[in-house]
């Protein structure tokens, strides 16, 4: 631009006015050419100017010191002092900075000049030009407000909390006061996400921000810390002791005592009220952890050690007495696990009743790590749940239990074989075509293959329920209800569901032939499960009495120690071969299990 105003010529000046402003008259920004003063008096400004501020070309030239007059007070001597030195070094101007619109309000602009010089090197005139950045300003605002909040539920981010937890660290060590974390995550989040979606998850992660809220005092922190898991933060809080205990600890076990109690009423998930829990771990500085980081990470231990002890309660982090370091190394341990597929399936003999024969067995998961210790599945299965690694591991237990069947069949052996679902995997979208296809894909016919659902899982919605059901057994598959009696079935729904076994849970079983209310409801559950057309299962038989009594009544399958413990696939045929499985009884006939 600079080279258009050296121009010596006066026509070929014009004309490069001309092509200048026809180029910027019509560009998105305002272009201007403003004299070499404090002011920048205004040469030229082109008509758009009148969009971005209000005023016309025309007031501009009009009032010389329209430009100064317009600066919002705190930029205004940051840009003057900025085109003074334009005008002084002859280097270019760049900044952002505010105005007034004619009508009162801020435009956020970004102005960028280069100074043309006179043949002498002396500043000339200034060509700028001006684009209204109010959007982009707003955007990193919100930008860096996002980082600190979470949008969803409006919490301070994790980010945040991180900081004034130093913040109150830094507060703690020199007043000698404490700070507790509490990490807070919710029960089987992931299986309310999975069965009433994410609409309505969002919603109920809104409504537990709330109450947290609530539950807790202004002084008090709130953030999520992503997912379903939040973080709160007490500081400035008494070190005063109290014998055994310290006071700080009572103020967070009362903290979660209120976060507990927060939870108890139902919440909304559209038409729909269910119940939610929490689990909470404590942690505090600095009866437990120095550092933010180490607090941050017991809490969590004590929360998922909490989660596994009993959900819905809290667990406190205490250096020494818990070894947090170890909680989350099972954690690590569950990963690796999973990646070395460190699982065997062992299989436990389902009996008809009567006979004494076995019909089929049930696959039950064993974690067997490399020193080889055995971990049971209720120690795993409800972390890997939670840690979203059970579809790995459900896929892994159909390829396994569909090469054991083709094992089992070449021996001549056909076996009902069982495999249970855990509540999240039920619904899995694709759950019936990924079961499935591994099935025919083996050469097994479906109809050999009981898939065990849990009637609680099957009743967290039932109408979705009742559809993933029926594809299951549109494919061929069998089903049964798990634990049946410690759920609230609906009858009604339990009637449209396309259930072939019902498996009466142990808790009932267990001495029922002397208590005279077990035996009622065991007794109840099979003319049910009878009028239902559905065959009746017993769980966890462990005494003859017990036996006795389910065969009186009719049951015609059983489980339990008192025939066989789960036990490796090799053992099995032996029972299938003759071993008896019945307690008196001769023999279990092999040609009746043969297929
Ligand atoms: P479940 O499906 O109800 O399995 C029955 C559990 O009761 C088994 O425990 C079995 O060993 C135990 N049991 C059988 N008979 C008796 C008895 O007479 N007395 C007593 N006290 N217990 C008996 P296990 O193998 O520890 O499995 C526990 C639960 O873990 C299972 O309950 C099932 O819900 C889950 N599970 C097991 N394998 C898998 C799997 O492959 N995937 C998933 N998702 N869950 C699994
Ligand atoms: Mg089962
Ligand atoms: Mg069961």
């Amino acid at each position: 631009m600079g080279a258009l105003l050296r121009d010596p010529d006066e026509r070929s000046r014009h004309d490069g006015e001309d092509r200048f402003r026809s180029m910027v008259e019509h560009g998105p920004a305002v272009s201007y050419i403003d004299g070499p003063d404090e002011h920048a008096s205004t040469v030229y400004i082109s008509p758009q100017v009148e969009g971005l501020l209000g005023y016309t070309p025309g007031e501009w030239y009009h009032e010389p010191s329209l430009w100064p007059r317009l600066l919002h007070p705190e930029d205004r001597s940051r840009a003057i002092a900025e085109n003074k030195r334009h005008i002084a070094t002859g280097e270019p101007f760049r900044m952002d900075y505010r105005m007034f619109h004619k009508d009162g309000h801020v435009v956020w602009i970004h102005d960028e000049a280069t100074m043309a010089l006179d043949e002498r090197g002396l500043p000339r005139l200034s060509y700028g030009v001006m684009m209204d950045i109010s959007e982009r300003k707003a955007g990193e605002e919100s930008a860096v407000y996002r980082a600190y909040h979470d949008e969803l539920t409006g919490l301070p981010s994790r980010a945040m909390f991180e900081e004034l937890l130093e913040l109150s660290i830094a507060r703690a060590k020199r007043h000698d006061r404490s700070v507790a974390v509490l990490c807070v995550d919710i029960d089987d989040f992931s299986l309310v996400n999975d069965s009433l979606g994410h609409r309505h998850s969002d919603g109920l992660l809104r409504q537990v921000a709330d109450r947290l809220k609530d539950a807790t005092r202004e002084t008090d922190l709130v953030a999520r810390r992503g997912g379903d898991q939040f973080l709160m933060l007490l500081s400035d809080l008494d070190r005063e002791d109290m014998g055994e205990t310290d006071a700080a600890l009572v103020r967070a076990e009362a903290s979660a005592q209120r976060v507990k109690a927060a939870m108890s009423a139902p919440f909304e998930a559209g038409e729909t009220e269910l119940y939610l829990s929490v689990s909470v771990g404590i942690s505090l500085f600095s009866q437990d952890a120095e550092d933010g980081a180490s607090l941050q990470r017991n809490a969590e231990a004590a929360m998922y050690e909490s989660k596994r002890a009993e959900p819905g309660s809290y667990a406190i982090s205490s250096r020494g007495t818990f070894d947090s370091g170890a909680k989350l190394q099972f954690v690590t341990r569950l990963r690796k696990a999973v990646d070395a597929q460190r699982w065997t399936l062992y299989y436990q003999p389902v009996v008809e009743l009567d006979t004494g024969r076995m019909r089929g067995v049930e696959a039950l998961i064993r974690w067997i790590e490399p020193d080889g210790t055995m971990i049971p599945p209720n120690d795993f299965i409800p972390l890997a749940e939670e840690l979203g690694l059970i579809e790995l591991i459900g896929d892994w237990v159909v390829r396994e239990l569909v090469y054991q069947a083709q094992a089992w069949r070449g021996l001549g052996m056909r076996l009902e074989i069982g495999f249970n679902l855990s509540p999240r995997q039920f619904w899995q979208p694709d759950l019936a075509q990924r079961v499935i296809e591994r099935i025919v894909a083996g050469g097994i016919d479906p109809a050999q293959i009981v898939v065990e659902i849990t009637e609680s899982s099957a009743m967290i919605d039932p109408d979705r329920a009742q559809e993933i059901l029926w594809s299951l057994r549109r494919s061929g598959l069998r089903i049964a209800i798990d634990d049946f009696g410690t759920g609230y079935s609906s009858l009604s729904r339990l009637r449209e569901m396309p259930v072939d076994v019902l498996k009466i849970d142990r808790s009932f079983v267990a001495g029922a032939d002397g208590d005279p209310q077990a035996a009622s409801i065991v007794g109840a559950f099979l003319d049910l499960a009878r009028g239902l057309g559905m065959t009746t299962l017993a769980e966890g038989i462990e005494t003859s009495g017990e036996l006795g009594f389910l065969r009186e009544r009719g049951c015609e399958l059983g489980q339990g120690y008192l025939f066989a413990k789960p036990v490796p696939p090799e053992e099995i045929i032996a029972f299938a071969l003759g071993r008896a499985l019945m307690p008196g009884s001769v023999s279990t006939s092999a040609a009746a299990t043969a297929g």
